[in-house]
């Protein structure tokens, strides 16, 4: 088949290179004339495990293609996808208009017989409205079914997440572009939902909506856990041992960030306020997220008598999560914001976010070669991101480089006793 992506970000780049690398024909989209040039010689504008090499090898292929241009792209497609990217606006709901934008492009684009499908994460109803607009700018003689197959990779696996996915959503009441969609997914592993466009729409807000949840409960456990002196980790493998609930997205930590949870959440409350509920429990799943990373910050001070001034805190992980360099909402940056305001001199690390987080993180850190460096001279160490290298760090190393060994453990990935037998002192979220 020939298909279409719109975008090249996290969700439209890993697709469309996986879908060329099963032997399809794959034009991707993009706006921007550098981007463009750098992924047509294989160069990928962000980090994501074994995307540099997929891209390559299909662009040498001639099966992986980049235009700036939709007619490139539209005219020759079976399949047209919109991966743009849906931001929060200022009071929570999505901000469509790059979805929108995109379809009125591929809709003057349009030349036989088109399905076009919504990636991107949008509210229900909004693949009505860009069935509208592409009827509405779509030239004469033009038809095209609209779908909804929303997107559920995760940064850090996503090419085997698109490969092996646990279900494959396909909202449409067209059964030409349902038998079309299932062709194309047939050598992709994964149970087939089919359903209307608003229930696709409303399955993705709703799963990331309860792997928030899940999260944010997993917090408040650990909060409780530290106050009745119980262990946090104990109670929560136990309580994911229960087959009906799973251990899965029940860690505690520093709080959830990237691109998604956090927007996705706000936009369900936003969603529900529309159509009347106020959605109480998901407003508190946000509350209790920002929550989390602020009682990590008053961890620290607090080890310091609320007295950071000219204290060296060494913060190792910046990504929003391992194994990605992206730094959307990731909670380093509120907890980094928050020690600097209280006097901090903070020296970061992290394997591969570090160009980007320099774009976001205030002026006046420094930046280390690796955790050893960081650590030198520091009064603590913050592990922020459970990077799997901090997990086989050499603590006896890093202890004798650092003036005080305090480490604070923002993903609970050491074990308190070993730890404190290096003489650290430790402190761990929702256990001692
Ligand atoms: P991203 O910001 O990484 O990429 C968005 C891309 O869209 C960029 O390449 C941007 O240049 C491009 N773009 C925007 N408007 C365009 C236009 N009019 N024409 C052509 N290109 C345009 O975003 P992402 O992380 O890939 O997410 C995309 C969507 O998928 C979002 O709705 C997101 O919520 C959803 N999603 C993301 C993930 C994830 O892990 N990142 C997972 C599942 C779903």
């Amino acid at each position: 088949m020939t298909i279409a992506f719109i975008g090249h970000g996290y969700v439209g780049l890993v697709t469309a290179s996986v879908f060329a690398d099963l032997g399809n024909t794959v034009w991707v989209v993009g706006r921007t004339r550098e981007k463009i040039e750098n992924l047509k010689k294989g160069v990928t504008p962000f980090f994501e495990p074994g995307l540099a090499e997929l891209v390559k090898r299909n662009v040498e292929a001639g099966r992986l293609k980049f235009t700036l241009d939709y007619k490139d792209a539209v005219a020759p497609s079976d399949i047209i996808f919109i991966c743009v990217g849906t931001p929060p606006k200022e009071g929570g709901e999505a901000d469509l208009i790059n979805v929108f934008m995109a379809a009125e492009n591929i809709a003057k684009a349009l030349v036989g017989y088109k399905v076009v499908v919504t990636k991107s994460t949008v509210p229900p109803g909004t693949n009505k409205k860009i069935g509208e607009i592409l009827n509405k700018f779509k030239p004469y003689g033009a038809s095209f079914s609209i779908a909804s197959v929303p997107e559920f990779l995760r940064e850090g696996s996503a090419i085997d997440d698109t490969l092996h996915p646990d279900r494959v959503v396909v909202g449409t009441t067209s059964d030409r572009a349902a038998e079309m969609l299932l062709e194309l997914h047939k050598p992709i592993n994964g149970k087939t939902v089919f359903c209307n466009l608003e229930t696709a729409e409303l399955i993705k807000y709703a799963s990331n909506s309860l792997l928030s949840t899940k999260i944010s409960f997993a917090n408040v456990i650990a909060l409780l856990s530290e106050k009745v002196g119980a262990d946090a980790e104990r109670v929560l493998e136990a309580v994911g041992l229960d087959k009906r609930l799973g251990r899965s997205f029940l860690y505690a930590g520093v709080g959830y960030g990237g691109s998604c949870f956090p927007k996705d959440v706000k936009a369900l409350v936003s969603i529900a306020r529309h159509y009347g509920y106020n959605f109480k429990l998901l407003r508190a799943v946000d509350e209790i997220n920002k929550q989390t990373a602020q009682n990590f910050v008053e961890k620290i001070a607090h080890h310091f008598n609320n007295n950071l001034k000219d204290k060296r805190i060494a913060v190792l992980g910046l990504s929003f999560k391992p194994n990605t360099d992206d730094m959307r909402e990731a909670p380093s940056i509120y907890i980094i914001n928050q020690l600097v305001k209280l006097g901090a001199n903070i020296v970061a690390y992290d394997p591969v976010a570090m160009e980007n987080a320099k774009r976001v993180l205030p002026a006046g850190i420094s930046f280390a070669r690796d955790a050893y460096t960081a650590a030198r001279g520091a009064d603590a160490v913050a592990v922020v991101t459970e990077w799997n290298e901090f997990q086989q760090l050499d603590l006896a190393r890093l202890a004798r480089g650092m003036s005080t060994p305090v480490l604070f453990d923002g993903r609970n990935i050491y074990e308190p006793a070993k730890v404190k037998a290096l003489g650290f002192t430790y402190y761990g979220v929702g256990r001692m």
